[in-house]
C-alpha cells in the first residue's frame, strides 16, 4: 500500500525505549496507569478544545476510556474517544523526543543514577512503558474533526523502527493495542486488569469501562460494559467524604509516584472569587527537583470548573515550592485563558498567594504536631525551602521559622535546631544569632573561629549546605535578632575582658606592626583578639566581607 512507510526512531527514542523496558521490569504493571493517564489527557484536551469548537465532539460527547483484552490474540487494549492524533502528531509525539525533560531523563539514566520506575511517568515517557510487557504495540488514532479516511496506524516492535499507515477509522480517538510477550499472560484476565485500574487510576476524572465479565470468564472484547473507577474529580468532594486512601490514590496517579504522599491540604475558598486547592507534599524529592531543573515545571494542574486547562506549576507556585504536587480548580477564570494572560492575571495572584499560604500552613502544622513527618520533609526539601528566604520576602519570617540547622549545641551533623530554639537558649543580653559557614559540616564544626564562642558557652549555628551563604545574604535578622558570621563584628566582651584586651594590644604593639609590615596589603589590619583560646591566630572579616569559602566558591565558578 502506497501509504505505508517504515521509519526509524530518533536515536534518543531508541535509547529511552531500551532503558525503559530494561529498568521497569519490577514495576511492569504501571504500563496500564501510563496508558490510561494518556487517554485521560486526550479526553481533557478534547473537552478543552471543544469549548471553542463544539463540533469536535460530533455527537459523541460522553468522553470515556475503555480497557479490554483478547485471550486468543493475546492483546490488551486501551481506547479513548479523546482528541486523537493526525499522522504528523503521531510521528512528533511518539517517534521523536520533543521535551527537554526527556533529555534530562536520558542524561540522568546514563549517568550513575540507577534507572528507577518513578522516573518514567514523571519524565513524559509513559507511552513506552507498554513495551515492558508487549513485543509489539499498535496505535490506531484519528484526530477529532478529521475524516474517517484520515486515520493513522502506527506499529512497532520497539527495536528501532516503526511503520506508519493511513487507515480508515470509524471513530475519533486513540486505541493502543499491546501484543503481549509470551510470559505476560497474567494481564489477560479481567480481574487483574480491573484491580490495576482501581489501584492506580481510580480517580481519573473520566469513566474507565471494562467488559462485563461473563460466568465462563470469556474474552472481554465486546458486549456490555461496566464502569470500574469512581471517575470523580476527587477535589470537588467535601473533605469529610474522602478517605485517606482516596487522597493517597489520587496523589499517586497525579504525581506518577509509587510512594504515599507525606501530607496534603485540601481547601475550598468561597467568595467573590471561588476556588479549590488540593496540594500534596511528596515523601521524597521528585526527580526533576533532584536534578536541579527549575524550568518546565510540572506537577500542579489548573482546572477551571473541572475542565483541565494546563499544567500551571510555574504560574501558581514560586520556585522554592516546586516540589508541591496538586490541583487548583478555579470557578471564575475565563476558560480561554492563555499562559501569557495567566502570568498577568490578578485573580491568579490571589490563588497563587493562597497556594503559598496553604503549603506553609501545612508545613507549620507538621512541625507542630508531627515531628517525624516534619523531619522527613525537612530532609527532602529543606534546602529548596531556603531559596524562599531570598525569593519571597513577604514570607521570610515564616520560612525562616521552619528551617533547622546543625549547631554547636545540637546533635552532630543533624539539622534539628530552629532559630527559635537558638533564641530560647541565648544568654541574657545576647542580641546576635551567631553562625559559621563552611564547605562541610566537619569544617564548620572544627573552625578555630568557634573557640571563643565555646569558651563563653555561646551557641553557634553550623552551616554547610551550598545554598546557605546565599540564603544568609537575605536573612540578616530574625525575630529582632541580628544574624552574624562568627568571623565578623565584635565579640561580646565584658568589662574585664575589654581591659585585658587593651593591655595586650599595647604590649604587642611592636609585634603587630612587624606582622602588618610582613603581610603588607594581604591583610587590612592585625589585631589582638579574644576570639582564640588554643590557636595562635585566625583570619577575621570586616562586616561587609564575604565568607572565605564563599569567595572560593565564586572563584571556582569563574567569577
Ligand atoms: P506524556 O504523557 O508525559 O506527554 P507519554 O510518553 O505518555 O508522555 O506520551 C507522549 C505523547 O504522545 C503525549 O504527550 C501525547 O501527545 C501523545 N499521546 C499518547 N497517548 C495518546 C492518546 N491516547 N491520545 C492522544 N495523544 C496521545
Ligand atoms: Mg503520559
Amino acid at each position: 500500500q502506497a501509504t505505508t512507510e517504515t521509519r526509524s526512531f530518533e536515536a534518543e527514542v531508541a535509547q529511552v525505549l531500551h532503558l525503559v523496558t530494561h529498568s521497569l521490569y519490577s514495576h511492569k504493571e504501571i504500563f496500564l496507569r501510563e496508558l490510561i493517564s494518556n487517554a485521560s489527557d486526550a479526553c481533557d484536551k478534547l473537552r478543552f478544545e471543544a469549548i471553542a469548537e463544539p463540533a469536535l465532539l460530533a455527537g459523541d460527547g460522553e468522553l470515556r476510556i475503555e480497557v479490554s483484552w483478547e485471550r486468543e490474540a493475546r492483546t490488551v487494549s486501551v481506547r479513548d474517544n479523546g482528541i486523537g492524533m493526525g499522522r504528523d502528531e503521531v510521528v512528533a509525539n511518539i517517534g521523536t523526543i520533543a521535551s527537554s525533560g526527556t533529555r534530562r531523563f536520558l542524561e540522568a539514566l546514563s549517568g550513575e543514577q540507577k534507572a528507577d520506575a518513578r522516573l518514567i511517568g514523571q519524565f513524559g515517557v509513559g507511552f513506552y512503558s507498554g513495551f515492558v510487557v508487549a513485543d509489539r504495540v499498535t496505535v490506531l488514532s484519528r484526530r477529532a474533526g478529521a475524516a474517517a479516511g484520515e486515520g493513522v496506524k502506527w506499529e512497532s516492535d520497539g527495536q528501532g523502527q516503526y511503520t506508519l499507515e493511513t487507515v480508515e477509522l470509524p471513530e475519533r480517538g486513540t486505541t493502543v493495542i499491546l501484543h503481549l510477550k509470551p510470559d505476560e499472560d497474567e494481564f489477560l484476565a479481567g480481574w487483574k486488569l480491573r484491580s490495576l485500574v482501581q489501584r492506580y487510576s481510580d480517580h481519573v476524572a473520566f469513566p474507565i469501562r471494562m467488559p462485563k465479565e461473563t460466568a465462563d470468564g470469556a474474552d472481554g472484547a465486546a458486549g456490555a460494559w461496566d464502569t470500574v473507577n469512581s471517575a470523580s474529580a476527587l477535589w470537588t468532594k467535601p473533605r469529610n467524604e474522602i478517605a485517606d486512601e482516596d487522597y493517597q490514590a489520587f496523589y499517586k496517579a497525579l504525581g506518577h509516584d509509587f510512594n504515599d504522599a507525606l501530607a496534603w491540604t485540601h481547601n475550598r475558598v468561597e467568595g467573590s472569587q471561588s476556588f479549590t486547592t488540593l496540594l500534596y507534599l511528596p515523601a521524597q524529592p521528585p526527580f526533576d527537583l533532584m536534578m536541579g531543573g527549575r524550568d518546565e515545571r510540572k506537577g500542579l494542574k489548573l482546572y477551571i470548573k473541572r475542565v483541565f486547562v494546563m499544567d500551571a506549576a510555574e504560574e501558581l507556585l514560586p520556585g522554592y515550592l516546586r516540589f508541591v504536587r496538586g490541583v487548583v480548580d478555579a470557578d471564575d477564570l475565563p476558560l480561554n485563558v492563555s499562559r501569557e494572560l495567566l502570568q498577568q492575571n490578578r485573580q491568579l495572584d490571589r490563588i497563587r498567594g493562597a497556594c503559598v499560604k496553604r503549603v506553609l500552613d501545612l508545613v507549620e502544622k507538621l512541625a507542630r504536631e508531627e515531628p517525624e513527618k516534619f523531619a522527613a520533609f525537612h530532609k527532602a526539601f529543606g534546602n529548596t525551602l531556603k531559596e524562599g528566604i531570598a525569593e519571597d520576602a513577604g514570607n521570610r519570617e515564616r520560612i525562616a521559622k521552619l528551617l533547622r540547622f546543625a549547631s554547636t549545641k545540637g546533635e552532630g551533623a543533624g539539622q534539628s535546631v530552629s532559630l527559635d530554639d537558638y533564641i530560647g537558649r541565648m544568654a541574657v543580653g545576647q542580641d546576635t544569632i551567631w553562625y559559621v559557614t563552611a564547605d562541610s559540616h566537619a569544617a564548620a564544626a572544627g573552625s578555630p573561629q568557634l573557640e571563643a564562642f565555646r569558651a563563653r558557652g555561646i551557641e553557634v549555628l553550623l552551616m554547610s549546605d551550598r545554598i546557605d551563604e546565599w540564603m544568609l545574604g537575605s536573612l540578616r535578622e530574625y525575630a529582632g535578632k541580628k544574624l552574624q558570621h562568627v568571623a565578623k563584628g565584635e565579640l561580646p566582651l565584658d568589662e574585664s575582658e575589654r581591659e585585658k584586651q587593651e593591655e595586650a594590644t599595647k604590649a604587642a604593639e611592636p609585634l603587630l606592626r612587624k606582622l602588618k609590615g610582613l603581610l603588607g596589603d594581604r591583610v587590612a589590619e592585625v589585631k589582638v583578639s579574644a576570639r582564640l583560646t588554643d590557636s595562635p591566630s585566625c583570619l577575621a572579616l570586616a562586616d561587609h566581607d564575604m565568607a572565605p569559602h564563599f569567595v572560593r566558591l565564586l572563584r571556582e565558578a569563574g567569577q
